[in-house]
């Protein structure tokens, strides 16, 4: 049987070794043999935020609502969420949303999702509410929108560059002895004018800036917020970051494309840095475990507790992994675009 690694080798030969973002995409997205479109392994592969615990939904639902109030109350508006994996995120925020009356009247669900599997298990998970799926951002139609995204844009395809005296050579797939796939150097490249390299190597995600200019469109038209959680340096573009998992454990991303998730880091600075240029507010970086903590964490932690005092030590467990500094607290970063004279949003 053809194995996604037998047609890269092949497109290698034909075509010559393909950037890292090409092989990144191939791996996350080719419809036949691809990671999300075959075996997205959320819980097997790697865990996230909304799978550890439900207070993590469950804020982010308030949060919302809290800002849906700050926008006027629109009714109707877009609740989006963009690249929702198993529904757990939108199925707390809604049931922690449902307090503020009129939110969920007004709220038309809308998923951004490439994953066909995927899309099944939201809409079972999801299914005592009207939610419609979409293919992307832009084909959302338009509308006061707020805007959720948890461990997505790690998943956008990055070009990776080599410093190379004052220039910088594009790192490429090729193959190796025995037909390995193996990572090499291609010719002069010029990265992008808006990242920040720091060091000797430099990722970037191709699709960022359409897909941040999208976002500022869509607030030209009409009021909105977008909440961007993932990881990644607050101060620099990444170096070399693009890793893969499987089953828990971090493997090589060249070994068994399509069968491991790959990931990057974000580049939180080169976000600020678009949004602005076209005209939007900007709040954030800020560490996942202040901004979790500013909207009360640990308040909803301890009631948790109280209700179910046989699972407290479990309940206090995941949330501290959330919060902690040595955890997930600092490595994950919440930013949040919106329009201009936007009130500084909570958490922030
Ligand atoms: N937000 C979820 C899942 C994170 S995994 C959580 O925190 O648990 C990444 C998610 O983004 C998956 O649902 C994946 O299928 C989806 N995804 C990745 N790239 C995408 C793209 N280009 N368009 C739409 N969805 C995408």
């Amino acid at each position: 049987m053809t194995t996604l690694k037998d047609r890269i080798r092949d497109l290698i030969r034909f075509d010559g070794p393909m950037p890292v973002s090409t092989y990144m995409m191939t791996c996350l997205h080719d419809p036949r043999h691809g990671y999300y479109a075959t075996r997205p392994g959320l819980g097997r592969d790697f865990s996230t935020s909304p799978e550890i615990s439900q207070v993590f939904g469950e804020l982010l639902g308030l949060w919302a609502a809290h800002e849906w109030a700050a926008m006027g109350s629109p009714n109707p508006f877009w609740l989006v969420e963009l690249g929702p994996g198993r529904g757990v995120m939108m199925a707390d925020a809604l049931r922690a949303a449902s307090a503020a009356p009129g939110f969920l009247d007004a709220a038309r669900i809308a998923l951004v999702e490439a994953s066909a599997p995927l899309i099944e298990e939201q809409s079972r998970r999801l299914a005592n509410h009207p939610v419609a799926h979409f293919a992307s951002l832009d084909a959302i139609p338009e509308g006061p929108a707020i805007i959720l995204a948890n461990e997505f844009l790690d998943c956008m395809a990055v070009r990776q560059y080599v410093r190379d005296g004052n220039s910088w050579r594009e790192r490429v797939v090729g193959l190796g002895e025995n037909d390995a796939l193996q990572i090499g150097l291609g010719g002069l490249a010029e990265p992008p004018a808006n990242v920040l390299p720091v060091g000797e190597s430099l990722e970037v995600a191709s699709a960022l800036a359409p897909f941040i200019e999208s976002l500022a469109r869509r607030f030209r038209q009409s009021p909105g917020r977008a909440l961007f959680i993932d990881y990644g340096p607050d101060d620099r573009s990444p170096g070399d970051t693009l890793r893969a998992y499987s089953n828990g454990l971090q493997v090589d991303p060249f070994a068994d494309p399509g069968v491991a998730d790959l990931t990057a880091d974000v580049d939180f600075p080169r976000i600020r840095r678009i949004a602005e240029a076209e005209g939007m507010a900007a709040f954030g970086p800020a560490q996942q475990g202040h901004f979790l903590i500013r909207l009360g964490a640990q308040v909803r932690a301890r009631a948790l507790c109280e209700s179910n005092p046989s699972r407290a030590d479990e309940i206090s467990a995941a949330v501290l992994r959330l919060l902690s500094t040595d955890d997930m607290g600092s490595r994950f970063k919440a930013i949040c675009l919106a329009p201009l004279r936007t009130p500084i949003p909570p958490g922030f």
